[in-house]
């Protein structure tokens, strides 16, 4: 059976950081990507928030260049997808594909989240050329356009107000009659003029022809239908954490967040640590999921050395 130092589960910028400060400490790491290689970044086009790059980086560029600069340092980065694994002894065992189990003496989760859609075809079609699930990365392209953001949380109300400083008009499309976001937040939704709330409204179809999205056709409680005008459609109802399969061993919020220790990347499994966005709920972006991707290597090495 093939004995790791260091295995990190997951391809996106959490993985590949993980893997590069891993090489560069020699404690050999083995990478196994999933089934999205370079991660959530890769459903957008320019990112313009990652520093470094003043004129902005193509998100899949930036994530070919991580996984190569990866790989220049000495990384094995490996197609292929964690089936199951048990983590109640060390060294750990993982099995890729449902097929090759492999001992690890040290384990990085780093496997994401995934946002929520409502499952429209119409929101897949579009995705990419209008429907996003991430104001803070696409909403500078809608600047002095009408946009709408699905979900009445603190996500959505944070988002609806980072849109409402770029766009002209934000349509909030709200489910029920009340926000489930804090007061404050929604205290701030109510204090920004050019935020418009569609109550008890329900999407049925994204609209669009070939230069993207156009509107929304949407359905109130009662019944009636119309359609808005809208160049963006921001979906803000949720993400699920990737942390199924290290549920049994690995302690998780009630959301699914795996728990690390304070400021470290430790979960309450020694020798187990994670990273990104499967134990971040709260800022969600690549330069943070980098960052948590250096710590656990970090963790790691410093776990093996003792
Ligand atoms: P939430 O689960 O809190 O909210 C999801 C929202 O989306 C709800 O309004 C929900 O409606 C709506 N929704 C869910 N599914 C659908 C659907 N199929 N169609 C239409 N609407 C739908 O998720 P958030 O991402 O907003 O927040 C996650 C956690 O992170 C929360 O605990 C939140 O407080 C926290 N957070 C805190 C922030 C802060 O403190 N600054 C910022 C952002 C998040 P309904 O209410 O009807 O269920």
């Amino acid at each position: 059976m093939e004995k790791v130092k260091c295995l990190i589960i997951g391809g996106g910028p959490a993985g590949y950081t993980a893997a590069i400060y891993a090489s560069r400490a020699a404690l050999s790491p083995v990478l196994y990507e999933g089934l999205e290689p370079g991660g959530q970044l890769t459903t957008t086009t320019v990112v313009e928030n990652y520093p470094g790059f003043p004129l902005g980086v193509d998100a899949n560029a930036l994530m070919t260049d991580m996984r190569k600069q990866a790989e220049n340092l000495g990384a094995d980065i490996r197609r292929g997808v964690v089936t199951s694994c048990d983590l109640s002894h060390r060294p750990f065992s993982v099995t890729v594909d449902s097929e090759t189990t492999l001992e690890a003496e040290t384990v990085i989760i780093a496997t994401g989240a995934t946002a929520r859609y409502l499952g429209l075809s119409s929101e897949q079609k579009f995705r990419g050329l209008g429907v996003s699930a991430c104001a803070t990365c696409d909403g500078f392209f809608y600047r002095k356009k009408d946009v709408a953001v699905v979900g009445g949380g603190d996500t959505a109300c944070e988002e609806a107000t980072y849109l409402a400083g770029l766009c002209r008009k934000v349509y909030m499309i709200v489910r029920r009659n009340v926000l489930r976001a804090s007061v404050a937040m929604q205290r701030k939704v109510e204090a920004t003029p050019n935020i418009e709330i569609l109550w008890e409204c329900n999407t049925r179809e994204v609209l669009g022809d070939a230069g993207g999205v156009t509107g929304a056709r949407l359905e109130r409680g009662n019944g009636d239908i119309f359609d808005i005008k809208i160049d963006g459609f921001f979906l803000a109802i949720g993400h699920n954490p990737q942390s199924a399969l290290f549920k049994p061993w690995v302690a998780t919020d009630p959301e699914g967040y795996i728990i690390t220790d304070g400021r470290t990347s430790h979960t309450n499994v020694e020798g187990v640590f994670a990273a990104g966005d499967v134990q971040d709920p709260r800022y969600r972006q690549a330069i943070n999921a980098a960052a948590s991707g250096c710590r656990a290597a970090l963790d790691a090495e410093k776990f093996l050395k003792q």
